[in-house]
């Protein structure tokens, strides 16, 4: 069996599904950059590959993924990295708001826009935590499979700070309901999130990976062309409906949020760090 330091994203395809992984289940899947370049390399493998029709996206373990890498000793945020969502200059060697900036733009926004567009279904099979950063994964895939016992939360407002980077919120639930997810920083249950129209499915916990693979199976009977197009017409309706743009307009809002917390406080995580986040509750 692999463990938390094979790689931190596992690449299996069984005919025409692509499964991915997320392989880091002794800190919940949380993802640093090693990670999130890990998962660009299997989504451009499985775009790639005539064979693969649809993609499952899953978490080793008991969670999904219990968002970005903010403790771990596999830590790697002040680290050089790859660079493929875009041309934006390496932070690792800027200061402040140009070294935030810089990094954020390309390893959250600019990835997960970067994956939105794999031109293939991409199915999330969400068990445990989907928290803050864990959203993003999930919410960029087109369906989302829950098991009974998912529960999704941002408490990033805690930190001050308006949501995670990648701020779909009122896009994949109602406005109002986006409101209480982020001014209370409470779990949502799979069975709420199903009631709201954020997921797909919920099935029990031992039913999970079968039932999203025969999902997966079942769409990938659709001619490859016709799905990538819908696929394309359903993101455009979106981005018609706001979200590209409002994903740009909160990123601001975001950064001024941690500016404002590099500056008043002890980081730009508000002096939140991981303990202090379980401590208050999420
Ligand atoms: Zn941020």
């Amino acid at each position: 069996m692999p463990t938390a330091h094979d790689e931190p994203v596992r690449y299996e395809k069984q005919g025409p599904v692509a499964t991915v992984t997320m392989n880091r289940p002794d800190y919940r899947n949380a993802q640093n950059s090693a990670m999130t370049y890990a998962l660009d390399r299997a989504f451009y493998r499985a775009a790639g590959d005539d064979e693969v029709k649809t993609v499952v996206l899953a978490g080793a373990g008991k969670h999904f993924s219990a968002g970005h890498d903010i403790g771990t000793p596999e830590r790697d945020a002040h680290l050089p990295f790859e660079r493929r969502a875009g041309l934006w200059w390496d932070h690792s060697d800027k200061e402040g708001g140009e070294s935030r900036f810089a990094r954020e733009s390309e390893v959250y926004l600019g990835m997960c826009r970067r994956w939105r567009e794999l031109p293939k279904p991409v199915i999330a099979s969400v068990q445990g935590a989907c928290v803050a950063g864990g959203l993003m994964l999930a919410w960029i895939c087109d369906l989302i499979v829950a098991s009974e016992d998912a529960f999704f939360a941002d408490p990033v407002v805690r930190m001050g700070i308006p949501g995670v980077e990648y701020f779909a919120h009122p896009w994949v639930m109602p406005p109002r309901i986006a409101k209480e997810f982020l001014y209370t920083g409470d779990r949502m249950s799979a069975r709420r999130a199903y009631e709201v129209g954020m997921v797909n499915r919920v099935v029990p916990r031992e039913e999970l990976a079968e039932y999203t693979r025969e999902l997966a199976l079942r769409i990938a009977g659709m001619p490859r062309l016709g799905l990538a197009l819908t696929k394309r017409a359903v993101n455009q309706a979106e981005d018609l409906q706001g979200l590209h743009t409002g994903l740009d307009s909160v990123f601001g809002l975001h950064h001024l949020a941690h500016a404002h917390n590099a500056e008043t406080a002890s980081d730009a995580l508000g002096g939140m760090d991981i303990g202090a986040m379980k401590k208050a509750g999420s």
